[in-house]
């Protein structure tokens, strides 16, 4: 029953999540404002079935030893590292966050920025907060026809192609898979084409071994003399002292950058970069996702994640949890059964069920390194039966029944 389930949200939490929630006809749900120490989190999770955080909640290993009841986290964020993953999966508690509800707001603002960087617009305004009238076109160009080149054609790269396209900008793209273009966008087959082609460059690959100090002066210079450059990536991707020598000789005239390899964790901390001082380039503070719709749109996205593996044990995007997805049987009671990933889990359910012949009418089994989930469809009549057998069965870790 709907009202039975505990619902708690910390660090204000998008309305619009609160308003799924209400929506789906659970009435249980608490906010707390802010984060909470470990202490206190180990108190409020006791009787939490759904826990929603944001990126300052730690859930360590003793927060979730306390939530007995957890079925899901919910990170209504973008990553998920403020959870421990391992503890997560060995209790079979399942965590959802929303990697890509923001993709608009970046791909947006990488267009403007384009814009503001080739009429060179930081040099002009610094100038006139300075009370210096500096009127000139020289060096100031439009967007149309100029080359953008996109590094990681993914679903940030890819929209900022569409939006290109529509301002009258050539697309290219240079990405480690073959991807299909929107519009007429070509992939180029090296970064250093990419670079060489290029009026402006816009890094939108993820962080991993392979861009890792990706863009250093072996690549800046195969830039075309003048090129601008942006990342609103990651800050490892790119060498700063490098980039810094590339702005500084005028290989490149301008640069955005939003991300950087060690940044601040709280606002008001003192920042520094060797970036800072220099002409036509716009320093952010990682705010490339940070909008009122970002937010709203990962209030949809995590609380239609969790709502679905509360009701359905759809475990699609968890990170925890291996993935399924898939339509209930008619006239069927749902088991969702979490184990610990050794041989013969499946055959010992299969056969405690036919023991006593409960004919299993759908089942979908998943597994990782450490756990398996099994969903499994009975008979409405016999799925209190076929639970409590399931309950027994060597190497559980989680049941539940859905109705
Ligand atoms: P995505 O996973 O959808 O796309 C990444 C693309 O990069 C993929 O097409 C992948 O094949 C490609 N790629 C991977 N390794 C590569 C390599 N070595 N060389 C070339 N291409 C490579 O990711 P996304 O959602 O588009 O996000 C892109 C980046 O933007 C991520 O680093 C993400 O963390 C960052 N991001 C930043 C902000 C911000 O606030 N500044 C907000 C959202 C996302």
């Amino acid at each position: 029953p709907k009202e039975k389930i505990n619902i708690l949200l910390l660090e204000n939490i998008s309305d619009a999540a609160v308003a799924e929630f209400k929506d789906a006809g659970y009435v249980n749900t608490r906010k707390i404002t802010g984060a909470l120490s470990e202490q206190d989190l180990i108190k409020e999770v006791k009787d939490a079935h759904l826990l929603g955080i944001r990126s300052k909640s730690r859930i360590t290993p003793a927060v979730l030893a306390a939530a007995k009841k957890l079925q899901a986290i919910g990170c209504f964020c973008i990553g998920t590292n403020q959870v421990d993953l391992k503890s997560a999966t060995d209790q079979g508690v399942a965590v959802f966050n929303a990697p890509y509800s923001n993709t608009r707001s970046v791909a947006e603002l990488v267009i403007g920025l384009s814009i503001m960087l080739i009429r060179r617009i930081p040099d002009k305004n610094n100038a006139a907060h300075k009370g210096i009238w500096m009127k000139e076109s020289a060096g100031s160009y439009e967007l149309r026809g100029k080359t953008l080149g996109i590094v990681g054609y993914g679903n940030i790269g890819s929209q900022v192609s569409v939006l290109a396209e529509a301002m009258g900008m050539n697309v290219i793209y240079y990405d480690v898979e073959t991807k299909l273009p929107l519009g007429n966008a070509t992939q180029i087959r090296t970064l250093k084409d990419l670079f060489g082609q290029a009026d402006i460059i816009s890094l939108h690959v993820p962080s991993n071994k392979s861009t890792t100090n990706m863009i250093t002066k072996q690549v800046l210079k195969h830039a075309k003399e003048g090129a601008i450059f942006i990342n609103y990536a990651r800050g490892e991707v790119v060498d700063l002292d490098d980039l810094k020598d590339a702005l500084e000789k005028g290989q490149l005239s301008g640069a955005a950058i939003d991300v950087f390899p060690v940044e601040p964790e709280k606002n008001g901390a003192a920042f520094s970069t060797p970036l800072q001082q220099l002409p036509n380039v716009i320093l952010t503070p990682h705010i490339g996702g940070s909008t009122e719709e970002a937010q709203h749109n990962i209030g949809l996205d995590v609380s239609a994640k969790m709502l679905n593996y509360l009701e359905k044990g759809a475990s699609f995007g968890s990170h925890t949890i291996p993935a399924i997805s898939v339509p209930a049987v008619e006239n069927t009671h749902r088991i969702l059964h979490i184990h610990r990933n050794v041989p013969g889990v499946l055959s010992e359910i299969n056969s405690a069920l036919s023991s006593k012949n409960i004919n299993i009418l759908g089942q979908y089994l998943k597994t990782n390194d450490h756990i398996g989930y099994v969903v499994l469809d009975v008979d409405t009549k016999l799925s209190q039966e076929a639970f409590a057998l399931l309950k027994e069965v060597n190497h559980t870790i989680k049941t539940r029944l859905l109705y």
